[in-house]
């Protein structure tokens, strides 16, 4: 897996102050996307043991609520791969705090058993997280007063052990 970026303080994607983690490769190509540069799997550069521990560092601060991964597309099958072991890691270090995703495809028709992007990975990966914003960016709903999310057929959803409880 590729990265293009790490924010070591991020007040923008998610709640709180959060490290966030960008990864490469994308094959949603939403018609719009304001960063198409990171569908290419090899954009930035490569995520190694030694990335794996800057990030566990730089989330040690109190003062980080937790870590979000966007992209790209996370849950694209390469990163999904790289990802799952990875973030039960960081949960296993940190159980206290949170860990939040965006992804282009839709929980219950893509990442689901029998969907196009479930792979032996995605449950795993679904477990770890508190906050999954789901769905493509869609032009035509655009909407910039939406809180962490471009348009409005995107979701916010809450999950605990893999189960969403809440959409928002
Ligand atoms: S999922 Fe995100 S990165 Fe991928 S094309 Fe859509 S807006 Fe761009």
């Amino acid at each position: 897996m590729y990265y293009g970026n790490i924010k070591r303080f991020d007040v923008a994607d998610g709640e709180g102050v959060r490290v966030s983690l960008f990864v490469s490769g994308c094959r949603n190509c939403c018609p719009g996307c304001f960063q198409p540069e990171t569908w290419k799997f090899d954009f930035g550069k490569e995520f190694t043991k030694d990335t794996e521990e800057e990030i566990i560092e730089a989330l040690k601060p109190r003062h980080i609520q937790g870590l979000s991964v966007l992209g790209g597309e996370p849950f694209e099958e390469e990163n999904q791969a790289v990802l799952a072991p990875f973030l039960e890691k960081i949960k296993a270090t940190f159980p206290k705090k949170d860990i939040w995703c965006w992804t282009g495809y839709v929980l219950d028709r893509d990442l689901q058993e029998g969907g196009r992007k479930h792979t032996e990975y995605t449950d795993r990966i679904l477990k770890c997280l508190d906050v999954l914003v789901d769905g493509p960016f869609v032009l035509a709903k655009r909407n910039l007063m939406l809180k962490f999310r471009g348009s409005e057929n995107q979701r916010l959803l809450r999950l605990k052990d893999g189960v969403v409880v809440a959409v928002e």
